[in-house]
């Protein structure tokens, strides 16, 4: 083991405590804890603002927000869907009775190769789910263009993809509905939370009565089957405090990016993945691809990197098409999702986060080069 700290891949930003205080005070004052109160509102319009989208409805979590927005989407039958993401993604269509069908992924993007779509679709096929892996956007035309042709609904998981924007702006201003996460190992975070980005006020008020157990608006009524999505006014207030720093955070984690990319482009064997479309990203997560021109295996390397304290993940290893959930249904089938199996076994995601010091960055790039050369 190194004597020196250990270096996480992830640690959450928090800003100084002192500065959390006067909002638990207001909440303390107006005795409003939960139920859409002061904070909620207020997050609701910080966020449409800072990300350029039209409606936003907060939600408890990531995953209760995906829940309720394939709710809202009314559908039945298959959801085109990848194998390379958080099974968040996937458990949310099975809650809906829905079935995923894998597509695999482009080897450059990592996300839903727009390519092998059509071949997946049948009669009974009404959506596509499409993630944004690592905050790098999907080939957000080629999948409308796909969807209009076959009256397919699009629902993004954009749980990566906070403050992401294309030379058009916002990119979850793609699809019927984007998803996003604010868990505590996310971008942008409230500990835990999510929210349902919409385009127009009818959807987001359908969505607002799903997450607030189907009550209609006069409080009473009731006539859809919703659920409990809320965010408290404890976590909503911290979402307003953490926005007030995103900027410098966004710009920390650039700086990690760029050195790592401007060091590890020398060592054989290391891809460093970047998104295709031009775009502006968020540096979500820093993940390579390790290959045979590489002395060890990926796996080795993680090893590797573990013994001298640092904590990388195998994100995402293994494929969601391959847990015990998923691996029955036809389309799971690794001859079927060659480029998502190869990645599955190839990648590690670097530490990442503001905060991560030049000094702790290059321990990073120096273990993997040393490891290299050996
Ligand atoms: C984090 C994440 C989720 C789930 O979000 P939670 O807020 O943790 O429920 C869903 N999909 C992807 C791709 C994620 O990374």
């Amino acid at each position: 083991m190194s004597d020196k700290e250990p270096i996480f891949v992830t640690r959450p930003v928090l800003p100084p405590l002192e500065e959390f205080i006067p909002y638990l005070q207001e909440i303390w004052d107006a005795r409003i804890l939960t139920n859409g109160g002061p904070y909620h509102q207020r997050l609701e319009a910080a966020l449409c603002d800072f990300l350029g989208v039209a409606h936003i409805s907060l939600f408890g979590n990531g995953t209760q927000a995906l829940l309720t927005a394939l709710q809202a989407a009314d559908i039945d039958g298959e959801v085109i869907t990848t194998p390379y993401s958080f099974i968040a993604t996937t458990h949310s269509l099975l809650w809906n009775q829905l079935k995923p069908v894998f597509v695999d992924i482009d080897p450059q993007t990592l996300n839903l190769d727009p390519a092998r779509i059509e071949a997946a679709i049948t009669p009974a096929t009404k959506a596509i789910m499409p993630v944004h892996c690592y905050g790098h956007p999907c080939d957000v035309h080629a999948i409308r263009t796909i969807a209009d042709k076959h009256g397919l609904k699009v629902i993004y998981d954009a749980a990566h993809a906070f403050g992401v924007q294309d030379a058009q702006g916002s990119i979850l201003k793609y699809g019927d509905l984007s998803v996003l996460s604010f868990h505590a190992t996310k971008v942008f975070n409230t500990f835990e939370g999510g929210a349902i980005v919409s385009h127009d006020k009818e959807t987001k008020q359908r969505i607002d009565q799903l997450k607030n157990f189907g009550f209609e608006r006069d409080g009473s009524t009731v006539a859809l089957l919703g659920t409990n999505g809320k965010l408290s006014e404890i976590h909503a207030a911290f979402g307003l405090l953490q926005l007030k720093d995103i900027g410098s955070a966004l710009q920390q984690r650039q700086v990690i990016d760029q050195r790592y990319r401007q060091k590890l482009a020398a060592i054989p064997g290391v891809t460093c993945i970047e998104g295709l479309n031009e775009s502006t990203a968020n540096y979500a997560y820093f993940p390579i691809l390790i290959d045979e021109a590489y002395p060890l295996s990926r796996d080795a390397l993680f090893q590797h990197l573990q013994d001298k304290g640092i904590y990388t993940r195998r994100y995402f290893y293994p494929l969601i098409s391959n847990s015990p959930v998923y691996c029955e249904l036809p389309s799971a089938d690794a001859a079927n999702l060659p480029v998502a199996t190869r990645v599955a076994n190839q990648v590690i995601c670097l530490p990442i986060y503001p905060g991560l010091s030049e000094e702790q960055v290059d321990t990073v790039i120096a273990a993997i080069s040393e490891a290299g050369r050996a």
